[in-house]
Parts: structure tokens; C-alpha cells; sequence
């Protein structure tokens, strides 16, 4: 446990959707939307076979599932979804968003504060509905990690690879909502102050990162 995966997502942001949330975080009002809205109509839905394997995956967490089947019915997010299931990615609540193999198992782990409440404990629907968008923008954030990164091996991410996570994060949550979690104008990130840049605003606990992967050819 004193071996922190590098794949965690160190940066601390607290939801949005909260009093207290990142300033970058958008105005509820604008951006909240009756879940399906942007959906596609009427919403997909997989065949038995692809759902019986999502539930499994999910540990049978009813939140995960609809978080799976509402990435699964934006644009963006349907190949990722179901990249989710080819590739037998568990899905489950944890202590931080992170992307890692352990025990033979690889997984995507979500922090339980992104988890909505249901039936008698919900106060807000508003604000359930978008820790809900949350979920499922960050669910798209860990498995672009999975598609185009190497959690499995445990070696060192990069700024790079976390701003194209966070891109994708921000596209999936444009899809279901209108609004936008972060701002990428402006950011010359083939560059490394540029890059760098970026992370100070939105994200600078990933700041001792290296800046790009290995492959990368402008380094
Ligand atoms: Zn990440």
C-alpha cells in the first residue's frame, strides 16, 4: 500500500457539483441535463451477452453499470465502452481514480465520492445527476489510460498521456451535459512549457511527471 501505482490521479479535485467545488468547476445550472438528454434515441442498448459481461465486471454495482451503459451511448465513449468488455476491465469503488493490474486482475477503480446516492438519501437530483456525469466522464478518463497507455506494467505515466485523459474526460462529459470541466485553448502542449502550463491550471499535482512517453518524438 505504500507503493502508490503512478497511475493514480493525484490531483485532489473535489467534484464539481459541490459548495466547495474547483472554481474551474461549471455553473450546475448550465450545465445539468435530464440524464439521455444528448443520448441517442431511444438509448442503445448492447445485446444480453455484452450486458451480462458489463454487470460481471461491475461486481453487479448498479452505479458502474449505468455508468458503463451511459458512456456506452455517447459518441465518443462507445468504443471505449465497449473496449471495457473485450478486454475483461474490471470496474470498481476505490479510494482514488486509477487504472492498475493487481492479483491478476486488471481494473479501473473510481473514487467513491463520485458514487450517486439513490432513493430515500437523495436531497439534490440535480446534484446526482452530475456526480452521475462525473462517474461516467472519469470511467471514459481511466480507460483511455487503458487503450492508449501501459497501466499493466506500472511504469511511469506522462503529462501527455494525462492531458489526452483529461481530454477525452472533458469530451464524454461535453457529450452528456454541454459543458466543458476544463479548457484546453490556448495550450501549445507539443511543447513542454506549454504542456506544462496546462497542468499548473487544472491539474498540478501531475506537475513531477515526465513530460512525455517514451515514444513521443518531439521530447
Ligand atoms: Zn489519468
Amino acid at each position: 500500500m505504500n507503493n502508490p501505482s503512478r497511475y493514480k490521479d493525484p490531483s485532489g479535485h473535489t467534484p464539481c457539483g459541490f459548495a466547495y467545488s474547483d472554481p474551474e468547476c461549471p455553473s450546475k445550472k448550465e450545465t445539468v441535463r435530464k440524464p439521455g438528454d444528448l443520448w441517442t434515441d431511444p438509448p442503445l442498448k448492447p445485446d444480453d451477452k455484452t450486458l451480462n459481461k458489463v454487470r460481471q465486471l461491475a461486481g453487479n454495482d448498479e452505479n458502474l453499470i449505468l455508468a458503463w451503459l451511459w458512456l456506452y451511448n455517447t459518441p465518443t465513449g462507445n468504443e471505449q465502452a465497449l473496449w471495457i468488455v473485450s478486454n475483461n476491465i474490471l470496474m470498481m469503488w476505490g479510494d482514488a481514480n486509477q487504472s492498475k493490474c493487481e492479483y491478476g486482475a486488471c481494473m479501473i477503480t473510481i473514487n467513491s465520492s463520485l458514487r450517486p446516492l439513490s432513493g430515500s438519501d437523495v436531497f439534490d437530483q440535480d446534484l446526482e445527476t452530475q456526480i452521475q456525469n462525473e462517474l461516467v466522464a472519469t470511467l471514459a478518463h481511466e480507460t483511455y489510460h487503458w487503450v492508449y497507455g501501459t497501466p499493466e506494467t506500472g511504469e511511469n505515466n506522462s503529462q501527455y498521456e494525462e492531458y489526452m485523459a483529461f481530454f477525452t474526460e472533458n469530451q464524454i462529459y461535453f457529450e452528456l451535459t454541454g459543458g466543458s470541466l476544463y479548457g484546453f485553448d490556448g495550450y501549445s502542449v507539443m511543447n513542454t512549457a506549454g504542456l506544462g502550463g496546462w497542468f499548473t491550471d487544472y491539474a498540478s499535482s501531475y506537475l513531477y511527471y515526465p513530460s512525455y512517453p517514451p515514444y513521443f518524438p518531439l521530447r
